[in-house]
């Protein structure tokens, strides 16, 4: 790489130590990652408003000339305010009068003479027919010389302002874009037909106009498909080891005999693949995938069984407490009656606990030994190690980031690793993400599984929604409901345009679509109406932001059917099996990725009771809920994530479906691909580097690629290591 977009971000004028951490926090280090850092939306400035055309407390561009002389007025102590009236120009002289105000800004008296013009951006508030801005964006203008029309809006973070950001990306867009070199081989780029890479890269930052920045954004996001593909297979792939230990197949009666029920034909089937691969001394690595409820568990504790009998030890790690909880609540006392003794490790297991199982883990005595553990992210702390590990699996795969993936295994290098899933992957991106692991699959449901039928409803059904509720909690059944998370917006953040906008419907069509916005249904604030409104039914509510053992107190409860009605935050998508549920409904639905509402349909249904989902639709329009009727008319889970994939685009499977948080600290980070839709354009990206890997696995004769590859995953080998 140019030695300059390497070197580090205090090369910057400007940027001196305290900068140099506050950049640190956002994960920019050299010159190279500033320019990488994308913005997070843009403010349209170029969409110019008459004065008349404004309600009061929106935000919007003006072209306004000054019209008084700027005065400063001392209003208390350390507080100065300077003043102007400016004048909108118009034909037929009608054009409104509009106070500037800046506060403690006196160096700027001298900025705005009598007659200048510029255009300002910010909040106008009008009385009457008087309009004021306080402190907005001013840029100097001349008619028929055009203004940059969007306006780049950084991710922040303390101790830097947006306009600092900017200041220091322009520097480097001024003396940094002839000396970036295109990783990206020539002929694939004309083939394309994408920007040149420093053309992009100026264009995300400063887009001339929507179409460029749709164009921008479409090489940038190439790439980052591109990267993430060459990056899985070169960097961050877990070799197949060979030194595993051999698991011969025991005798299963006694397994299936301890089991209320028989195998479907598709778990047997599952559970003979795994069988087979653990008998080599080649580790497995495979994957099962099914749809929530099909019955992955016990094909995991099968897997065990044949470790556990053969002298090895197992480890099950699971994405959350409550779902660890529960497969110990399951497999204990399963394998208790068979002389197997297994324990559970989560964050809330006590200091004296966690000794006791780390030193039964590495008991020299095998009859005092632990065979198995059953534990969240817990089980990857130092203190745990197998003194005879056999089998790792991990369930609910797609809620770790890509380097936890690696990790429990890491620490466990030479036993058989399984990974369970919920979530069907299609097939496009499932060679990129699992292309170094077999996969097994439960297409059926065990028997007796009801469809479970689904609504989708807008508020105007809420009374009828509440009288079913109650109907449903009468009868003996209890309710889930589901609101998005607590994300409420600022009123700043309704007039901006997001990255993942599709610039190329805007640039058609202008940007007047944009913001659409009700206010979100936060769970604690459902549970107090509901609760109110339905007096008589016992409501509760859990959310993220509960200490993990009051979360596992009230799954409990529900669990123990001691609350009819759950309101929650999406903490109860993951794996909880609650078969007295019948009736799930999803608040802002609209919100909600497809597969994820399909995830968490299938929390109800488990029962003998008659399910119903109902999707409740808080806003969005006509494409939310043209959207959502795919729910209602699709079970499968496949045919939902392949529809998921058009309409939300891959960042959700790509970076696992979780939160930006699990994103992050998967340590890759979709920028111009978020919700990027251009799926034929992915699965491009993809397949061109298949077809590079296909004869330059290491990347070795394509240098410029591999160190781009390398930045980028560098941060997540950082977390590994
Ligand atoms: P998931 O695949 O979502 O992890 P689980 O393993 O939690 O599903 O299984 C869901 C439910 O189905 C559990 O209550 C389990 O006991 C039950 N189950 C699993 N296999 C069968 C089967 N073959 N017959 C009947 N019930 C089964
Ligand atoms: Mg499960």
């Amino acid at each position: 790489m140019d030695k300059y977009l390497s070197a580090p971000i205090t090369t910057l004028s400007g940027v001196g130590e305290s900068r140099r951490k506050a950049y640190a926090k956002l994960g920019i280090y050299t010159v190279r990652d500033l320019i990488y850092h994308f913005p997070r939306a843009f403010e349209h400035r170029g969409h110019i408003r008459p004065l008349a055309s404004i309600e009061n407390g929106e935000k919007c561009a003006c072209i306004l000339t000054v019209s008084s002389e700027p005065r400063i007025s001392r209003v208390k102590r350390g507080m100065s305010l300077l003043k102007f009236k400016t004048f909108e120009d118009s034909e037929n002289g009608d054009g409104g009068i509009c106070e500037i105000t800046f506060f403690n800004q006196d160096y700027l008296r001298n900025t705005f003479p009598i007659g200048s013009v510029f255009r300002f951006y910010g909040k106008v508030e009008k009385k009457g027919n008087r309009y004021a801005m306080s402190s907005p964006a001013f840029e100097p203008y001349t008619e028929g010389k055009s203004l940059p029309p969007l306006y780049p809006v950084y991710p922040l973070t303390e101790g830097l302002s947006g306009k600092m950001i900017s200041t220091h990306i322009s520097q480097v867009l001024a003396s940094a874009m002839s000396r970036i070199q295109d990783p990206l081989p020539e002929e694939i780029r004309l083939r394309e037909g994408l920007y040149a890479l420093p053309f992009a890269l100026r264009q995300i930052h400063a887009p001339d106009s929507f179409e460029a920045l749709h164009h921008a954004k479409r090489r940038l996001a190439f790439d980052e498909f591109f990267r993430f593909a060459l990056g899985l297979a070169t960097v961050g792939r877990t070799p197949r080891r060979n030194g595993a230990p051999i698991c011969s197949v025991p005798d299963m009666t006694e397994f299936y005999g301890a089991l209320p029920y028989t195998l479907t034909a598709d778990q047997q089937q599952v559970v003979a693949e795994i069988a087979k691969d653990m008998a080599s001394s080649t580790a497995m690595s495979r994957m099962l995938v099914g749809d929530v409820g099909c019955g992955k568990t016990v094909c995991a504790a099968a897997a065990m069984y044949i470790a556990i009998r053969s002298g090895r030890q197992a480890a099950l790690m699971a994405p959350t407490g409550i779902l660890a909880s529960q497969h110990a609540a399951d497999l204990i006392p399963l394998f208790e009656k068979m002389g197997i003794r297994g324990a559970l490790l989560t964050g809330n297991t006590t200091p004296a606990q966690r000794k006791k199982i780390y030193a039964a883990l590495t008991h020299p005595n095998p009859t005092e030994r632990l065979d198995f553990v059953v534990g969240t992210q817990a089980l990857l702390s130092e203190g745990v190690s197998f003194i005879a590990p056999g089998l790792v699996i991990t369930d609910e795969q797609h809620r770790f980031g890509v380097n936890q993936r690696a990790a429990l295994s890491e620490k466990n290098a030479h036993a058989h690793l399984l990974v369970m899933s919920a979530t069907p992957i299609p097939r496009s991106l499932a060679l990129v993400l699992y292309g170094d692991l077999d996969v097994s699959r439960i297409r059926e449901m065990p028997p007796g599984r009801q469809k479970v039928d689904t609504f989708v409803v807008d508020e105007s059904y809420r009374p009828r929604l509440d009288a079913f509720i109650r109907k449903n909690v009468n009868e003996g059944g209890q309710v889930y409901v589901v609101c998005p998370a607590i994300e409420e917006k600022s009123e700043d953040e309704e007039d901006l345009i997001p990255l993942w906008a599709d610039f190329e419907e805007i640039s058609k069509k202008g940007s007047d679509s944009h913001g659409e916005d009700t206010s979100t249904h936060a769970a604690v604030q459902v549970a107090e109406e509901l609760s109110v409104r339905l007096a008589d039914v016992a409501v509760s509510v859990v959310h993220g932001k509960m200490k993990p053992s009051e979360k596992d107190a009230i799954m409990g409860d529900f669990s123990d059917g001691k609350i009819d009605v759950l309101v929650s935050t999406t903490v109860i998508e993951v794996g909880v099996n609650v078969p007295n549920a019948c009736l799930m409904i999803v608040e802002n639905a609209e919100r909600f990725g497809l597969s994820q509402l399909h995830q968490l349909r299938g929390r109800v249904g488990r029962g003998q009771r008659k399910s119903y989902c109902v999707l409740v639709r808080g806003g969005g329009g006509e494409a939310a809920k043209a959207r959502l009727e795919v729910m209602r008319t699709t079970y499968d889970g496949y045919t939902i994530a392949e529809q998921d994939l058009i309409q939300r685009g891959p960042g959700d499977f790509l970076a696992s479906s979780g939160t930006r948080s699990i994103r992050q600290s998967g340590g890759f980070q979709l920028q111009a691909a978020e919700g990027f839709q251009d799926t034929d354009l992915m699965e491009r990206a993809f397949s061109y580097a298949r077809h590079i890997l296909s004869s330059d696995p290491d990347l070795d004769d394509h240098p410029l690629l591999r160190e781009d590859v390398a930045n980028v995953f560098a941060h997540a080998g950082d977390i590994m290591n």
